[in-house]
């Protein structure tokens, strides 16, 4: 049983700065991933950041992760464990973590979860089909493995995700056959959709999937017209000869553990699906629990990061550690987040938010 004062699932924006922010205050942390880097989605986003430049806007994800990553691994209040893989919350307050196929039991006296989120999915006729992805897992591929998919992609999904990762793949000498959209607006900032249009690529609103085909992978795929109601039309299909279809079609949130503890859930479409209710501090209804990032609800690595320090300096400050400017810091960083979150751009964030925080 390892003892630890307080343990952080997941080594993500959020994590990272929730380690750095309760380290920095005197707490001893314990920070775990599953992955044998730190950064989590961060290392993959080799684009420059949208946002504000308070939070880092124009810088590269991936930077952002390594400079986190190494000022975590230079302080000496915080242990890290790579490649260990939370399993597991009991009643009694113990984690238990898979490592090199050991277990370890971690008893901490604070749990931050900062698990992140996980990729939905799409039905439609064949896609268990080899060749079928998410757009995380195309780009992981592409840009930490730096291994390319297929040759032909076909792109479901204009959002952000779907259009930086269709200029990635561009950038990695893949053909993109075209971007289907279900909505009929694209959902991305403009600065990344006209890099992709300048570059060719189509992109089709009001559309969607209808089938892949293939006799053992991918070989390509037909999508329809989606009229007003979102139900296709027939006729309007067209079929495209790929061999990879890419679905990004959003993120939930990976709150296995947070079920596991007992903590309230509630269903916040705003957010990205279930998501723990939690008080002002990021504490949810188990006391001595709390959550950063896309785990308590799918936003950006700005207010991962913005999250993940107040959950750090709460999680401290818990544990009887202070310091004089405390208090400053967290009105600081609640302000910064409101300002994220301000504007048109923020309202499905402040509508989601409204429903589970008490
Ligand atoms: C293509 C793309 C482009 C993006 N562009 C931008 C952008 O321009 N600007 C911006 O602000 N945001 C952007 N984002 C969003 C941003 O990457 C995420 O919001 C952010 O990474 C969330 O941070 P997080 O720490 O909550 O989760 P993550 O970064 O997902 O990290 C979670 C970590 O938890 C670990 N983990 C999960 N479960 C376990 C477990 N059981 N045990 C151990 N470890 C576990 C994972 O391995 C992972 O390392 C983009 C996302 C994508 C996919």
């Amino acid at each position: 049983m390892r003892h630890t004062e307080i343990c952080i699932v997941g080594g993500g924006p959020a994590g990272l700065t929730a380690a750095l922010r309760a380290a920095a205050l005197g707490a001893a942390v314990l920070l775990i991933d599953r992955n044998d880097y730190l950064g989590g989605q961060l290392i993959k986003q080799t684009h420059r950041f949208f946002g504000s430049k308070q939070q880092r806007a124009s810088e590269r994800g991936i930077n952002i992760a390594r400079e986190l990553a190494y000022a975590v691994q230079e302080e000496e209040k915080i242990t890290v464990l790579t490649e260990a893989t939370a399993l597991g919350y009991y009643k009694d307050g113990v984690v238990l973590v898979e490592q090199n196929e050991k277990i370890i039991k971690i008893k901490p006296k604070k749990l931050i979860v900062a698990t992140g989120g996980a990729e939905k999915t799409l039905l439609f006729p064949n896609n268990d089909l080899p060749g079928v992805y998410g757009a995380g897992a195309v780009q992981t591929l592409v840009n930490v493995y730096g291994v390319k998919p297929g040759k032909r992609v076909l792109m479901v999904g204009a959002g952000n995700i779907g259009v930086i990762v269709s200029y990635q793949l561009l950038q990695a000498g893949v053909e993109v056959a075209g971007i289907v959209e279900a909505a009929p607006r694209i959902g991305a900032y403009w600065v990344h959709a006209s890099k992709v249009v300048r570059a060719g690529v189509p992109i089709y609103t009001s559309h969607t999937i209808k089938r892949a085909w293939g006799e053992s992978e991918v070989e390509g795929a037909t999508i329809v017209q989606l009229d007003e109601n979102w139900q296709p039309i027939e006729g309007t299909e067209k079929d495209f000869d790929v061999d990879v279809i890419c679905l990004s079609v959003g993120l939930s949130p990976l709150t296995e553990l947070l079920w596991q503890a007992g903590c309230k859930m509630e269903f916040v479409p705003e957010l990205g699906g279930r998501v723990p209710v939690r008080n002002e501090n990021l504490e949810t209804s188990v006391p001595g629990i709390y959550v950063a990032g896309d785990v308590s609800g799918i936003e950006e690595a700005s207010a991962a990061m913005m999250e993940g320090a107040l959950a750090g300096l709460n999680a401290a400050r818990a544990l009887g550690y202070n310091a004089p400017d405390l208090l400053q810091r967290k009105a600081e960083i609640l302000k910064e987040l409101e300002g994220l979150r301000s504007g048109p751009v923020g309202e499905k964030i402040r509508t989601g938010l409204a429903k589970v925080t008490c």
